[in-house]
């Protein structure tokens, strides 16, 4: 269970000027939900997402995993905690010079920071996020699970094709493979399906679906996209400017028509 309790998130934008981007948000995210987090361009969904991993620090407030504070910790503990949070993102992020293989090894293997350029993330967040860290698994144990992953993304006969050679979904399947690398037990997903068309964002739907229900891992999907919501999430909290103004099981709170938010966010079309 990961409870989020009066989290608040404030960026310096200049001397003595504050930006209050997450405000006193209070959220509970039960162990095996699919738990959407929607809100407008700009409301702090990345933000909090950030958050949830300590790519981004609180200003203030706690963020509990099974009952342990998140946000005390550090160096080695926060690597060991970050290796039970996949994460995955709008654009992929995969080392476009590595076959697919080798990107799903990629968390598993160990790794020398100035290999590799990672465009949309820093080398910094890949740090954080304890990809370059020495991996006790061996060369054998690391290609069986690779073998394992690819099978559960439905990927077996793209092993050795490069990125360049793949769709966006597919593209999107090595990436999730790269997260549960570690076997996580929390999956973030920041707007993961946006660069994707209408079946494919289909196709990648189902196939989170799927692994939720095999692995019991927990989701956070964090996206603008209504549609997204209301296909997979049991739960869902909307942010609007900072803060949550409804949370709860997802049929409920569409269906709360005095929202003006989820009015908006149901009459965008998306
Ligand atoms: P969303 O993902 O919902 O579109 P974000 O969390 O990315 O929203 O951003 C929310 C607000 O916080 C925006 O106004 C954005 O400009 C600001 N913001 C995000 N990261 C930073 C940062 N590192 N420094 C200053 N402002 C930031
Ligand atoms: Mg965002």
């Amino acid at each position: 269970m990961i409870e989020v309790k009066q989290l608040t998130k404030e960026f310096s934008i200049a001397k003595n000027k504050k930006l209050t981007v997450l405000n006193d948000v209070n959220l509970v995210i039960e162990d095996g939900d699919i738990f959407g987090i929607i809100g407008m361009s700009g409301a702090g969904k990345s933000t909090f997402i950030r958050c949830l991993n300590l790519l981004e620090r609180p200003t203030r407030g706690s963020i509990l995993i099974e009952g342990v504070d998140i946000t005390k910790k550090k160096g080695r503990e926060l690597l060991s905690l970050r290796k039970q949070i996949g994460m995955i993102f709008q654009n992929f992020n995969l080392l476009m010079q590595k076959n697919v293989s080798k990107n799903i090894a990629f968390g598993l293997e160990i790794t020398r920071v100035k290999d590799y350029k990672i465009p949309g993330i820093s080398d910094e967040d890949y740090k954080k996020l304890g990809f370059f860290k020495k991996r006790s698994l061996k060369k054998k144990e690391i290609g069986r699970r690779v073998d394992e992953l690819l099978k559960l993304v439905d990927l077996e006969e793209k092993k050795y094709e490069y990125p360049s050679k793949l769709s966006g979904g597919q593209r999107q399947r090595v990436a999730i493979a790269r997260a549960l690398a570690t076997n996580p037990s929390i999956l973030l997903c920041d707007e993961a399906t946006s660069a994707l068309d209408s079946r494919t964002t289909e196709s990648i739907l189902k196939l989170l679906k799927r692994i939720n229900e095999e692995t019991k891992v927990t989701i956070i999907m964090i996206t603008h996209e209504m549609n997204v919501v209301q296909k997979i999430c049991n739960k869902v909290a909307v942010l609007d400017k900072s803060e949550i103004v409804a949370s709860g099981y997802t049929r409920e709170v569409f269906s709360d028509t005095s929202s003006e938010i989820v009015a908006q966010l149901l009459g965008g079309g998306e």
